[in-house]
């Protein structure tokens, strides 16, 4: 991936406000985005915003930021939407469509920071406008990164990364791009059971899994932190984001999640990226790219109060989904849909306790294995087919689980 100039830099060069728009906006990143539009009303204005079913939060958002649209995709909030709205000025629907009309709307940036494959439609709808994608949906390039970063390309695209790993790795690379890059190093706090012992792990409750010790994230995410298949996700999304073959890609637990990334260079020398574990600063440096967004409400880093810095090897037998995710990495294609959809499918399942902790990772593993035979022959190179798959893998997935 090579770092390069763009419309929203332009827009900022004559002093024009960059026009933003959020998919994903009452989540924990919409809503740390909506924090830092709301501080900067000078630099931002914001386009659209879309949620899944919150009328009342996405109604406040879109008020507190003079949105010009708001899109619920669940079509039943429709109703309650309009009449929060009524008299603002501010357009809006729900539904399909009107997701998709919010991911269309001339934008310099969108935020895309719906969780799961359910963002792959409006982000892929973005990334066709040519916009400046800021993509936090790290799902999107698990299920269909050659896609997307083939749809990138043509449509002249940009992606900044919000994952702050991708984010660390982006601020890391020089302006040659990876050319000269040796290997990438993400981190990963380790989650909650980082010390826990296999027999605790098997026991593990949803209410001990959505602990995570260093950040405050969605469900989702948080439990793929305790399984570390987040980071292996993060891999596959490091993998195609900056065009590194897999085995170059690693991952290095670092409970105080500091260092965020390391990028190793040809001539010895590692540039790695540091702050507090705060969402801001990612999406901080997404929104002002390439210029750097001022953000006093973040907390400044004192490594002298940080205390001691640690690293240690990821334990790929208590947390096998690092080494699955790492295997599918490498046989990339329709595994790696499978792994997301099958994935989502287990998350779901042990949040509704439905499964015990480690069978989520069992439940992924199966239902690669069965994917093997039943779903040959499906190419995921159009949305199409990628959702046509996804389909199909929940279902195996939904069978394992029984
Ligand atoms: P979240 O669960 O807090 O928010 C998800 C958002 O997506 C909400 O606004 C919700 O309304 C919307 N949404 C869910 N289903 C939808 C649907 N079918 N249609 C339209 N909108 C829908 O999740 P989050 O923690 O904000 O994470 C969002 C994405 O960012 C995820 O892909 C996650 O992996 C990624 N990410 C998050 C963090 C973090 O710190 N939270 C860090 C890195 C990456
Ligand atoms: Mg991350």
């Amino acid at each position: 991936m090579h770092k390069n100039g763009h419309a929203a830099a332009s827009a900022e060069r004559q002093g024009m406000k960059k026009r933003v728009s959020v998919l994903g906006a009452t989540g924990t990143i919409g809503l740390n985005t909506a924090e830092l539009l709301a501080l900067n009303p000078d630099r931002f204005q914001t386009v659209a915003l879309a949620a899944n079913r919150n009328a009342a939060k996405l109604a406040e958002l879109a008020i507190m930021l003079k949105a010009e649209y708001a899109a619920l995709a669940d079509e039943r909030q429709e109703g309650e939407l309009r009449r929060l709205l009524d008299g603002t000025g501010i357009e809006c629907g729900a539904g399909p469509e009107a997701l998709m009309e919010a991911a269309r709307r001339s934008a310099d940036i969108v935020m895309a920071a719906i969780v799961g494959a359910a963002g792959l439609a409006p982000t892929l709808t973005a990334l066709r406008q040519g916009n400046v994608i800021a993509l936090a949906n790290k799902e999107c390039l698990v299920s269909a990164g050659s896609l997307f970063m083939s749809e990138a390309a043509r449509h002249k695209a940009t992606l900044i990364p919000v994952d702050s790993e991708h984010s660390a790795v982006f601020q890391s690379l020089d302006e040659v791009g990876s050319k000269h890059v040796e290997r990438i190093v993400l981190t990963a706090s380790g989650g909650p059971f980082r010390t826990w012992t296999r027999e605790q792990i098997a026991a593990a409750r949803p209410e001990d899994a959505l602990k995570h010790p260093n950040w405050t994230m969605g469900q989702k995410i948080t439990i793929d932190s305790a399984t570390l298949m987040n980071k292996g996700l993060e891999l596959i999304e490091a993998h195609h984001l900056f065009g590194v073959p897999g085995e170059q890609l690693s991952a290095i637990v670092h409970p105080q999640s500091i260092i965020h990334a390391l990028v190793y260079y040809c001539d010895g020398s590692v540039i790695a990226q540091a702050s507090l574990p705060d969402m801001r600063t990612p999406i901080a440096y997404s929104l002002g790219y390439p210029a750097r967004l001022p953000a006093d409400v973040i907390k400044r880093l004192d490594l002298a109060s940080a205390a001691t810095l640690t690293f240690e090897q990821p334990d790929e037998v208590r947390f096998p989904a690092l080494r699955l995710a790492k295997e599918v990495m490498k046989a990339g294609g329709r595994a790696s849909t499978v792994l997301n959809a099958a994935n989502e499918i287990a998350v779901e399942a042990f949040l509704g306790r439905a499964i015990s902790f480690p069978a989520i990772t069992a439940t992924v593993e199966e239902t690669l294995s069965r994917a093997e035979s039943e779903l040959a022959g499906i190419v995921p190179d159009s949305l199409e087919s990628v959702m046509h798959l996804d389909g199909r893998a929940r279902q195996i997935a939904r069978s394992v689980i029984g």
